[in-house]
């Protein structure tokens, strides 16, 4: 059955217990200047989730973004990614008091490990145990991954103690990864949708064209009154999803919020789905090496 708006509740419960806001705030691309304006903005507006990454560079900014907003901090859920030329148990343990240290908190509730490395798988276990030990130690409340797919999480699983709480993995109607998806409900991870709206169909040159303009999303859009962007976050909220859509102006900001006034239909939400196009818009994950995308990140 298709919940209806009323049933859907901001909080999502993770493997462990923790409560995750559903509908969280994302950073990628933001600049740092621009940072603290967005952030302070969309927890006005009543998210309570921020998404950044050590490699986003701009950790610090929603730190101070965070304490602009005059809330406390446990009122906020801070997710962050370890990226991945930190990853080894050491260096990993040490990326942890770099992000703590920029953010300006003892306490992420929300640490995962940004990418697989395919061709040091090695590393990527030891960096998972450190997260492991993160939350031992009560510095992390959960752990998780991003850009996982099925072997990927089948082998780290087979390694590691923890089932992640988290797989972050690029989702919008274009490119649903069906698998990952499977995958993840086998194992009681919660996927959380990059790109939720499908900005990488838009902002990042390719075949395709933008999911903001597929007929199919304005069709519903006109019928509820409601935008393309918000469909398509009411859509992964309904179908038991997280989303994190990005934005750095404040009616958008506002829009992307706006979602928990109306409910799609299941025919709606099966249209959604039979848009998948199986074509991939991020980095393909059996491509990332230290070599490719290694970088340094800074320290706080
Ligand atoms: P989104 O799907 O959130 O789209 C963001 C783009 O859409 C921006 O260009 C934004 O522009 C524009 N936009 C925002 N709201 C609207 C709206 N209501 N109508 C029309 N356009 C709109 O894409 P992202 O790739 O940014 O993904 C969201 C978040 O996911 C990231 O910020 C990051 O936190 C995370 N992410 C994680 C990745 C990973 O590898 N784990 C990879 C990519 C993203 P403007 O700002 O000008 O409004």
């Amino acid at each position: 059955m298709t919940p209806s708006a009323e049933m859907i509740t901001m909080n999502l419960t993770l493997n462990n217990g923790v409560q995750l806001p559903a509908l969280g705030f994302g950073v990628f691309q933001t600049p740092p200047e621009e940072t603290v304006q967005a952030v302070e903005h969309a927890l006005r507006t009543g998210y309570r989730h921020i998404d950044t990454a050590a490699a986003y560079g701009n950790e610090r900014e929603v730190g101070e973004g965070i304490r602009r907003s005059g809330l406390d901090r446990d009122e906020v859920f801070i997710e962050t990614k370890i990226w991945i030329s930190d990853y080894g148990y050491d260096t990993t343990l040490h990326a942890f008091d770099k992000s703590a240290g920029k953010l300006g908190v003892d306490r992420i509730d929300l640490l995962i490990l940004h990418q697989a490395l395919p061709s040091r798988f090695d590393l990527t276990v030891e960096a998972y145990r450190a997260l492991e030990q993160l939350q031992a130690d009560g510095k992390v409340r959960a752990i998780g991954v991003s850009n996982f797919m099925r072997e990927h999480l089948d082998e780290l699983l087979g390694k590691t103690t923890v089932v992640p709480a988290v797989n972050q993995i690029e989702v919008h109607p274009y490119f649903k990864q069906p698998d990952v998806l499977a995958a993840d409900t086998e194992h009681e991870i919660l996927s959380q949708a990059w790109s939720p709206i499908g900005g990488i169909t838009f902002y990042q040159e390719g075949q395709g064209g933008s999911v903001l303009d597929d007929p199919t999303v304005t069709r519903i859009s006109s019928a509820h009154g409601k935008s393309p962007a918000q469909v398509m976050l009411r859509w992964h909220l309904q179908q038991g999803r997280s989303a994190i859509p990005k934005s750095v102006k404040p009616a958008r900001i506002e829009e992307n919020f706006d979602v928990f006034d109306f409910a799609l239909t299941d025919a709606e939400l099966a249209a959604l789905d039979g848009l998948h196009r199986g074509v991939r818009r991020g980095p393909e994950p059996a491509d990332i090496t230290l070599e490719s995308f290694g970088r340094e990140i800074p320290e706080a």
